[in-house]
């Protein structure tokens, strides 16, 4: 039997027209999109129209707003970059403490170099103290000292969304003191509709493989009028953004991934089944294991994750035994040391560790089934009740 795929989050598969999309660019049109031939014309016509869909989906008014990169990490250190050397006499960079490894890590290496990261935590259902940030923002003197801005539109432990209208309030203030303000929309893109112009944001990071695009692929929206910083140099691809000879077929693909994404963000009864198939998983295990709470659960969420805290059994241990079931579902990740394998982000929301520890996330997907749910109804009351079993 198939492995049941509740780990969305993590990665998409590549859904099947985003592959037959791609194919032709690993064989007939095999061109260097910077070439002046026909062979090159091609597959740089097939780039402009992957960056006209990647720009549609996040409401982009222009193609050019676009780079793409190698994911959500390369993009996101672009942003950071890009702000450090607008303000080089900042020294602090304003965060929470639940952004995902890819801020978190370099903001940490940051401070081995004279910076200070400031990261502001969340409440206890996972949404981010927004009128903290605003505060330091409204501060002549931290407002000085700020570099960079930057916080992600969905958590990916969680799924909780910070909504635009407060993402829009930070962009504001951080206009004001010309601080470049950069958002994580890596799980947003695809699940929720995303429009640069509501935020007002400086720049916008998504990944193609959270998408049902291939791994390795993303793409910085970078707002008209602001100055870039490449993380790589030396040809001039990209608009002189980001060199080096594009993944040719990558893009293509994830143009044809944000393609396939709009049409499920415009199609209501797909989203909608989306969410009444993680309510019924929700509510079948809250109902059938005792001891099990939602994290994030009051706040807002998209309609495909749900983090699960199981007392009385590890996390880590509950992943193993469903893979071994044919259930695949993945812990927090853990991006700190010291915190004994507990989720960050939890720990963030003022969970202790034990609590954090025990802690499950099911994204489901697209193509997820109410038969996948079902058979996930069994194999997890199965597994958590092992487990309890065994426990001292
Ligand atoms: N930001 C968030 C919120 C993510 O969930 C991820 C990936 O899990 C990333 C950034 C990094 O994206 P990528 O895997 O494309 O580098």
């Amino acid at each position: 039997m198939q492995p049941i795929y509740f780990d969305h989050n993590a990665t998409t598969p590549v859904a099947p027209e985003v592959l037959a999309a791609m194919l032709p660019y690993f064989s007939d049109h095999f061109g260097n999109p910077s070439s002046v031939h026909a062979a090159g014309a091609e597959v740089a016509d097939a780039l402009a129209r992957a960056r006209s869909s990647v720009a549609r989906l996040i409401g982009a008014r222009s193609p050019r707003e676009i780079v793409f990169t190698s994911g959500g990490t390369e993009s996101i250190q672009t942003a950071l970059r890009s702000a450090l050397a607008l303000r080089p006499k900042a020294r602090q960079v304003l965060s929470s403490s639940l952004e995902h490894a890819a801020v978190l890590a370099p903001l940490d290496d940051l401070g081995r170099h004279g910076f200070e990261a400031l990261l502001v935590n969340a409440d206890s259902e996972g949404s981010v103290e927004i009128d903290r940030i605003l505060n330091l923002l409204d501060s002549d003197s931290s407002r000085a000292q700020i570099a960079f801005v930057s916080l992600m539109a969905v958590n990916n432990e969680t799924g909780v969304v910070t909504d635009i209208e407060a993402l829009a309030q930070v962009a504001a203030a951080c206009r004001t003191s010309e601080i470049p303000f950069h958002v994580d929309a890596v799980q947003r893109a695809g699940k929720l509709p995303i429009k640069v112009a509501d935020i007002g944001c400086d720049l916008l990071s998504i990944s193609s493989h959270k998408i049902y695009g291939p791994k390795g692929c993303g793409a910085l929206w970078v707002r008209p009028g602001f100055k870039l910083s490449p993380l790589l140099l030396g040809g001039p691809q990209e608009g002189d953004r980001r060199a080096g000879t594009e993944n040719t077929a990558a893009i293509v693909g994830m143009g044809a991934a944000a393609e396939a994404a709009m049409t499920y963000l415009a199609d209501e009864d797909a989203r909608r089944q989306t969410k009444a198939l993680r309510d019924h998983f929700e509510n079948g295990l809250l109902a059938a294991l005792p001891g099990t709470r939602v994290h994030g659960g009051r706040s807002v969420r998209v309609d495909s994750v749900s983090n699960l805290g199981f007392e009385g059994a590890s996390g880590e241990a509950i992943v193993m035994l469903l893979s071994e079931y044919g259930l695949c579902a993945s812990t927090g990740s853990a991006c700190s040391s010291g915190n004994h394998g507990a989720s960050h982000v939890l720990l963030g929301m003022g969970l202790d560790v034990e609590r954090a520890q025990g802690a499950v996330r099911f994204s489901l997907g697209r193509t997820s089934t109410q038969t996948e749910v079902d058979r996930a109804l069994e194999l997890v009351p199965r597994a958590v009740n092992e487990l309890r079993s065994l426990a001292p």
